[in-house]
């Protein structure tokens, strides 16, 4: 930054730097993204505007190269492009499962991987985002969970992963065409269930958020985006407050005793502080019901006591109840639920008056269902070490 084109003091969100180089714009807030511009020599009076046409381009068209914006002048082009990139992290490998379920590893700065998985459906299209490398919290089921964190993802890398969806799947506004206004979306959800614990990883998550929910950016409604959380209780009230999402939340038993052991956050906040939170969810977010996740692992959650207890529970919370049956991975200390077993639990359920999908595996062939994305990508890892060691490269 040279001396005539200070930076302004009142950052709301501190540019996120490529190393040493210029600064992503994708990821930054509207109010940081107008910061940015300013500190780069933009007059304050054209700055709102110039973020508005900026914006359209990258997150309505598409657009990654500066020259391609032509309604901007060619001198604040070559601007933009001395002092900004419009980066998305890196598609290392893109699998796709007989089911059409995608997955996708990704490389993000300092050469870390996440995998995001797109799910087609007859009626939409999901993609399971990541909010950070590994995750700090240490549920015994999630082979996540045996990962140390590595680092949190920024905004621009979680927004980045729907970016890049719809890249693949060439699904970006073309002028005179249009995308989701002739036909349903392609990426029209979003659920953040991929690798970590997106309120640990707040601010970076609810400004990605923000970007896939304006009008003006990925245009998703809030409707469409799900947050699964294993029970950060206090920053579930700043969710329903500051985005506004759907939540999902990792339930997995109805004692404190086995929810201790599955999910040891419940030490910290227990199941009745949960719910507590829980209930005032919907009212503070005007959001229609909370999903409740509920993993069926063979003989240690998943009985009709179980059942009844959780309707008990959950009583007077507008809800559904999304039965997981169990993804085993190498090594794991549990086994799934049979399935006249996870069939009787969901019946319990339905008969008291609420809907209990039981979630079916996608992209099996690919190890993309929940639970099982970072096996994989180890696996992987440890047969191209074993590779190298037998080739002596
Ligand atoms: N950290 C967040 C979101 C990521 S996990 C959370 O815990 O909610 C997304 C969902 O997959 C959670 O409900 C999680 O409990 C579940 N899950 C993790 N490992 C699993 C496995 N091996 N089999 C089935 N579901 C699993
Ligand atoms: Fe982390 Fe969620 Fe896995 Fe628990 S279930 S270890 S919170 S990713």
């Amino acid at each position: 930054m040279t001396a005539t084109a200070p930076i302004t003091q009142d950052v709301h969100t501190i540019p996120r730097k490529l190393a040493d180089g210029p600064v992503n714009l994708v990821g930054l807030t509207r109010d940081a993204m107008r910061d940015a511009l300013i500190g780069a020599g933009t007059p304050e009076k054209q700055a709102k505007m110039r973020v508005n046409q900026i914006w359209q381009w990258i997150y309505h068209w598409g657009v990654r190269d500066f020259a391609e914006m032509t309604n901007l002048s060619k001198d604040f082009r070559a601007l933009l492009a001395e002092k900004f990139v419009i980066s998305l992290p890196e598609v290392v490998t893109r699998q796709v499962s007989t089911d059409g379920t995608r997955k996708y590893l990704v490389r993000i700065a300092g050469g870390h991987e996440v995998e995001v998985v797109y799910i087609p459906e007859t009626d939409r299209g999901t993609l399971c985002v990541s909010s950070q490398v590994g995750c700090t919290l240490t549920c015994s089921f999630c082979h996540t969970g045996t990962q140390k964190l590595v680092r949190n993802l920024t905004a621009g890398e979680i927004v980045g992963q729907v970016m890049l969806a719809r890249d693949d799947l060439d699904e970006w506004h073309t002028p005179g065409q249009g995308t989701g206004d002739n036909g349903p979306r392609l990426v029209s959800n979003i659920v953040l269930m991929g690798m970590g614990e997106p309120l640990y990883n707040f601010e970076n998550v609810r400004d990605a958020m923000k970007i896939a929910m304006d009008g003006e950016g990925l245009a998703l409604s809030r409707r469409r985006i799900t947050l699964s959380t294993s029970g950060v209780v206090p920053e579930i009230a700043r969710t329903a407050q500051e985005i506004g999402c759907q939540l999902a939340v990792s339930f997995h038993a109805t004692t404190d005793d086995v929810r201790d052991r599955l999910v040891p956050i419940n030490k910290r906040w227990n199941i009745a502080a949960l719910l507590d939170v829980l209930r005032e969810y919907p009212k503070v977010s005007n959001s229609e019901r909370i999903t409740f996740e509920y993993v069926m692992l063979d003989g240690v959650n998943d009985s009709d006591d179980d059942a009844r207890r959780l309707i008990k529970l959950i009583d007077g919370i507008p809800a559904k109840i999304n039965l997981i049956p169990f993804n085993e991975w190498p090594g794991a200390p549990y086994k799934r639920s049979s399935n006249n077993r996870i069939k009787a639990f969901a019946d319990i359920i339905y008969k008291a008056g609420y809907a209990s999908p039981i979630r079916k595996p996608r992209g099996e062939d690919i190890m993309a269902a929940c639970g099982q994305l970072k096996s994989e990508t180890e696996r992987a890892r440890k047969s191209r070490k074993q590779i190298e060691a037998e080739t002596g490269l």
